[in-house]
């Protein structure tokens, strides 16, 4: 099958974890910015985290390096604007990029300059190529509460404009949500969507708490239901999204074998999944082989993948037309 053109839509993509490596190089060649190597294969080497990576702690370290590059406004409207380039030439459709703007404001850009640089390349990208988008805010679980609220403050004005919902990512500590209920209230009060981050380190349970307590829609990976009855129960029963990454999901160990994920069981038992990447350069990946892997994994018909690209236009953010024109592809 060629997978490239197949219809698709990614709901879970770190802008910071898909640079062009090539784009690494040319900016911090340009801008005098210290990077371990001006050597593609070098560089790759410090962007990819390797399948045998030991956890998602380990996995988080390969950011450091886009980080550097990614503090200008030019800068991230050119690196958006090649990401959704690079997903509408393998026939992604539509994509919702996630971000911490808080991680760009080491040269003194303000959180309002980032989230427009990031629109601005997104819209770029739409003028040229048959791919649409929207952007969610991510606000660290390392970071501060008070830097939760600075996220969802001042993203609120560009709520419409391309910015749909919040998230809760980087390392998953047991019990996170407690820590995060009023600036996630704050957001869906304010009309963002809401998505988090959860069970993808082996707390099943952090899953439940992201529905009750932070009215997830959906979730970040979400492993680990299969480990928590009430959390599977729940997630079922609401029909909450789980928006699974396959290669990232053995990187980080929360499967230690493709053959071991379980997105083709929770599909086969009503389930609500999708297909994602999380992170194209750390993870060394594409939408088109992130779909081969499922395909080939788990034997899956075009049926089967019919109704996954079906849930995704459910549960993404986009509004009824995009939803409509998405039906159109498959
Ligand atoms: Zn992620």
């Amino acid at each position: 099958m060629n997978f490239s053109a197949l219809p698709k839509i990614e709901l879970h993509c770190h802008l910071d974890g898909s640079l062009r490596p090539e784009t690494i190089i040319d900016i911090a060649r340009r801008e005098g910015i210290s990077i371990p190597s001006f050597e593609m294969k070098e560089i790759q080497k410090e962007l990819i985290a390797p399948l045998e990576c030991e956890s998602l702690n380990e996995y988080l370290k390969r950011f450091a390096i886009p980080n550097l590059v990614m503090q200008s406004k030019e800068n991230l409207r050119r690196i958006t604007f090649e990401l959704f380039a690079d997903a509408a030439e393998e026939n992604v459709k539509y994509m919702e990029v996630r971000f911490a703007p808080l991680l760009h404001m080491a040269k003194g850009l303000d959180v309002e300059d980032i989230i427009q640089s990031v629109l601005d390349g997104m819209k770029d990208a739409k003028n040229q190529y048959d791919i649409k988008g929207n952007l969610i805010l991510s606000c660290m679980r390392t970071m501060s509460l008070a830097s939760a609220f600075e996220v969802v403050e001042k993203g609120k004005s560009f709520l419409g404009k391309g910015v749909v919902a919040i998230d809760l990512c980087s390392s998953e500590e047991e019990g996170f949500c407690g820590k995060f209920v009023e600036p996630i209230a704050l957001a869906r009060k304010y009309g963002y969507r809401v998505t988090i981050h959860a069970g993808e380190t082996g707390i099943g349970k952090n899953v439940l708490e992201a529905v009750e307590l932070l009215g997830a829609e959906r979730i970040g990976h979400g492993i680990f239901i299969k480990d928590c009855i009430e959390a599977y129960n729940i997630v079922k029963e609401k029909r909450v999204v789980l928006e699974m990454c396959p290669t990232s999901n053995v990187q980080t160990k929360a499967v230690n074998h493709f053959s071991e994920h379980p997105i083709y069981q929770f599909h086969k038992d009503g389930i609500k999944v999708t297909i994602n990447t999380d992170n194209r350069t750390v993870s060394n990946t594409t939408m088109a082989n992130e779909c081969k892997i499922v395909f080939n994994e788990f034997n899956i018909s075009h049926e089967n993948y019919k109704q996954i690209y079906l849930t995704s236009i459910e549960a993404c953010f986009a509004d009824s037309e995009t939803k409509e024109k998405l039906k159109k592809y498959m």
